[in-house]
């Protein structure tokens, strides 16, 4: 089984003591190549810096979250762009709009999410969503670009049955977590992810967020890897009526379009 994970912020610091070994955990678990979340001016750099070290297996993107939303200054924005300008990066994002945390102000949120589609517009890369509370305007915003923009997934879908049919009506991509095994929040999902398409639909962890809560047995920790994507599969292939190597072979041929990377070498 050959796994890719779309969405892992590995360059946060709960992993600065032991990368390596997460890597390797992930390699056994089958994750040939990992997509490395950009999610902020600090952090961006330093997910290109990561995919760098290891090339062909990992890449990164590079954006600034709706969190981080205030910090997107044309400064910020031209930082972004030269980051975009290297081949390991191979999204923008993670850009959108969360009106559930509302860290940075909703018009500020906006803003950045418009400059970052308008860089998506020009660079031709694809785009890598966040969306948490603030479909409509989420869906508003995406629309003035119709037509400019690529490819993009929905990162960590986690909305209704309506919010997940109008992504797929406009050819959005759908990136499926570990939100699937909590079973407080999550379980709406198990029969929405039915609905999704093999050819729109991508898996990540978002490590060090989101440890899949049906991992057995339970971690001490609580910090999320990239190994549990083995887990997330077996429990979304269930859910769909798939066999796992085959939910595993979909979602990785979808994943290495949809970013358009090499195929793996090492592993
Ligand atoms: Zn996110």
């Amino acid at each position: 089984m050959q796994l890719i994970d779309i969405g892992a912020n590995l360059t946060h610091d709960s992993f600065d003591h032991d990368r390596d070994a997460v890597m390797q955990r992930a390699r056994e678990a089958g994750v040939v190549q990992m997509v490395i979340t950009g999610a902020s001016r600090e952090h961006s750099p330093k997910a290109l810096a990561l995919a760098q070290a290891h090339p062909g297996e990992l890449f990164a993107t590079a954006g600034v979250h709706p969190h981080h939303a205030s910090e997107y200054t044309v400064e910020c924005d031209a930082e972004m762009r030269a980051l975009l300008a290297h081949e390991e990066v191979v999204a923008v994002g993670e850009c959108g709009l969360d009106y559930f945390r509302d860290f940075s102000p909703r018009p500020a949120q906006r803003r950045a999410f418009e400059m970052q589609l308008q860089t998506a517009a020009d660079t031709g890369k694809p785009l890598f969503l966040h969306q948490r509370d603030a479909h409509a305007d989420f869906v508003a915003i995406m629309r003035e670009f119709e037509g400019r923009i690529g490819r993009a997934v929905v990162h960590c879908f986690t909305g209704s049955r309506e919010e997940l049919f109008a992504c797929l009506d406009r050819d959005w991509y759908i990136g499926i977590t570990g939100w699937l095994c909590d079973e407080r929040r999550g379980q709406h999902l198990r029969e929405l992810v039915k609905s999704i398409p093999a050819e729109r639909l991508m898996i990540e962890t978002d490590a060090p967020y989101l440890l899949p809560r049906t991992v057995r047995p339970a971690p001490s920790h609580r910090r999320n890897e990239p190994m549990y994507l083995a887990h997330i599969v077996e429990e979304l292939a269930r859910d769909r009526g798939e066999d796992v190597a085959v939910t595993a072979a979909n979602a990785t041929a979808t994943a290495r379009a949809f970013f358009g990377l090499p195929a793996a070498t090492g592993a």
